[in-house]
């Protein structure tokens, strides 16, 4: 082994990496267009730093967070070499979530012109960039397939659910899937319907672990999603940074270029969250808001959220949002039997829709032990989507997918998690 690359070999060993000299020279001067720098100084960390995927000194990045831009100035800053050949390895990560550049033909190929730049990419990304599915659940629907929910196992013991659901073409026949992703271990939004909001917030996830979740099912189902919905745990925009890159990553080519009107992002009206997504470049992006009611006192009730944004001012933010022009506002209502199923439940909500380019999505309440909610029956549920198409509102009627297996829509989440989370962690909840 060439002297200069003992340092390599150390950290392969050793779990780490010293930037010696002779490495700093090697990784900066010898092979890189870019000027060496000084030894003890390190380049500045790019935006991801605040999730923890580049901390200073540590070579070992998270890769499957990382938007293509960043993937690029990563990969040439330790070895420099045509874009081509870091865009065969970024597609390698988002489409096996494996970092294996020895079994590419492009980076073969530069090994055997420098010996040795294979090991330099080796020793700064794990060869695994994705995180392990540690149980499955399928519920199957004759009519639509099998929805599996997956629980992936992240590198602290916590854990995050994602749901594959089959969207259904033809009779029988799952065209496609969709995959929904937690943006967060638990939530602190209290949502009274919700499971997962009797976890509180555990913790943030961060860009690779969202992505991750893509990644996990890919790798354990064999089935490549088609379209992201954020509606697993958590509120999107209580983690918005990460959403955004999260989004990027998704959408970027080359990897899994999920085309824009795939990708959807869900709230449950956060209306500083709101305002910031243009900025952030989302609006290209589905959003879906869950209202729930269309009635103050009661949405208060139901979601706390409700309380420091009211439904006026959910509504100017709605009204402000620069949706393209041909897309909806999905409009998300979880039916509740005897609570917002009535005739004057629909009536308020339809006086809430005016002036608001939008489908409703109406979801039949998914029971769960312990909840105090009820799902309508289907007699009344077919009767408020009746009251509403009456009245002009594009309507979808949800089929619930999942049910059978604490899959589906408020079913997510292990509250058992909420007694063993670090304290430091607690106190954010906003449930009464
Ligand atoms: S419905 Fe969504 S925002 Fe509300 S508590 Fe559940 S996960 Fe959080």
């Amino acid at each position: 082994m060439p002297a200069s690359l003992a340092p390599a070999a150390s950290f392969i060993r050793q779990g780490r990496l010293d930037l010696t000299p002779s490495l700093v020279h090697l990784l900066r001067g010898k092979w890189t267009d870019l000027p060496p720098i000084p030894h003890g100084r390190t380049p500045p960390l790019p935006r991801y730093h605040a999730y923890g995927t580049l901390p200073a000194m540590h070579p070992r990045v998270d890769l499957a967070g990382l938007p293509f831009a960043d993937f690029l100035a990563w990969a040439r800053g330790l070895v420099g070499h045509g874009d081509r050949f870091h865009r065969a390895l970024y597609r390698q990560v988002l489409t096996t979530g494996t970092f294996a550049p020895r079994s590419l033909a492009a980076w073969r190929e530069a090994e055997a012109q420098r010996p040795g730049v294979i090991a330099i990419l080796e020793a700064a990304a794990a060869p695994v960039q994705r995180p392990t599915v540690v149980r499955t659940r399928a519920g199957h629907d004759p009519q639509h397939g099998e929805t599996i929910k997956l629980v992936i196992r992240l590198h602290d013991g916590l854990e995050a659910e994602a749901v594959l659901i089959p969207m259904r073409a033809a009779v029988g026949q799952a065209s496609h899937h969709t995959l929904c992703v937690s943006s967060q271990v638990g939530c602190k939004m209290g949502c009274a319907f919700c499971h997962t909001a009797n976890m509180g917030l555990v913790r943030q996830l961060a860009p690779h672990e969202i992505v991750g979740q893509y990644l996990a099912t890919v790798a354990h189902t064999g089935i490549v999603p088609r379209n992201v919905v954020f509606m697993g745990m958590g509120e999107p925009l209580d983690n918005l940074d990460a959403v955004a890159q999260a989004v990027a990553v998704f959408t970027a080519r080359p990897g899994l270029g999920l085309a824009d009107r795939h990708v959807t992002i869900s709230t449950v009206g956060r209306v500083d969250g709101l305002a910031r997504l243009p900025a952030l470049g989302l609006s290209r992006v589905n959003l879906a808001v869950s209202l729930t009611a269309a009635d103050d006192e009661l949405r208060s009730r139901l979601m706390p959220i409700n309380r420091t944004a009211d439904l006026a001012t959910l509504k100017r933010a709605l009204l402000a949002y620069p949706l393209p022009a041909d897309r909806r506002l999905l409009i998300g209502y979880v039916l509740l039997a005897g609570v917002n199923d009535r005739v004057v439940d629909a009536e308020r909500l339809i006086a809430w829709l005016a002036g608001l380019r939008s489908m409703v999505n109406l979801i039949p309440f998914n029971d769960y032990a312990g909840s105090a909610f009820r799902r309508p029956d289907d007699d009344a549920i077919l009767a408020f989507r009746a009251h509403l198409t009456a009245a002009g509102v594009h309507v979808r009627l949800r089929l619930t997918k999942g049910d059978d297996c604490m899959a589906a829509c408020g079913q997510l989440g292990n509250p058992g998690l909420r007694q063993r989370r670090p304290a430091a962690a607690r106190g954010h909840s906003v449930i009464g």
